[in-house]
């Protein structure tokens, strides 16, 4: 198992440093062979996918990115709230927090760190779930389901929330609508 990296390299490189078949660069070379071919239009697949979520490839300066987060830690906003509100790993956000040897950000992560603000992140404030909980217990013995009840809150992986942990804000607001809409009847079992 594992080749080394030299290994590897001799791999995407041929002798005389050029690019083997079967690789972008070698495409890029101006080798119009089947393998490079196909290598060419994978890569250009994978990249009108990533621009139609948005992504670009540019990089940018990072300080901007980090001068927000800590602002928002002096408003309250750790980096795990910030994590919540984007979905992401918070170790992920810890580190573009406190990276010094980072120089730069993908721009479009930087955007969508740029843009949340103290406002968005009340929302993913953790709180208590008590009542929340109580609710909750009345549906499942009314007889939904949790993976049921999970989808109509809108949880992650169609998920309840674990049991005696807190809960975002915005959740348990989430818990409040749902009862009310079901005792009202204007959400059917699926
Ligand atoms: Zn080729």
């Amino acid at each position: 198992m594992g080749s080394s990296r030299l290994e590897q390299k001799a791999k995407t490189t041929g002798p005389s440093n050029e690019p083997s078949c079967g690789t972008v660069r070698a495409y890029n070379r101006g080798c119009r062979c089947l393998r490079c071919g196909r290598a060419y239009s994978l890569y250009r697949t994978d990249r009108r996918q990533a621009q139609k979520r948005g992504e670009t490839r540019r990089y940018i300066p990072i300080a901007k990115v980090q001068r927000h987060l800590k602002k928002l830690s002096r408003q309250g906003v750790g980096y795990r709230a910030v994590a919540a509100v984007l979905d992401v790993c918070p170790t992920y956000i810890q580190s573009v927090k406190v990276g010094r040897r980072r120089k730069c950000i993908r721009e479009h992560i930087a955007k969508r760190i740029l843009a949340v603000d103290a406002g968005a992140v009340s929302d993913s404030a953790l709180v208590n779930s008590s009542k929340s909980w109580k609710v909750l217990n009345k549906l499942l013995e009314r007889g939904y389901s949790g993976r049921q009840l999970g989808r109509w809150l809108g949880s992650r992986f169609g998920r309840l929330p674990e049991r005696g942990h807190r809960m975002t804000a915005r959740m348990v607001r989430n818990v409040e609508q749902l009862y009310k809409r079901l005792n009202e009847g204007r959400l059917k079992r699926a």
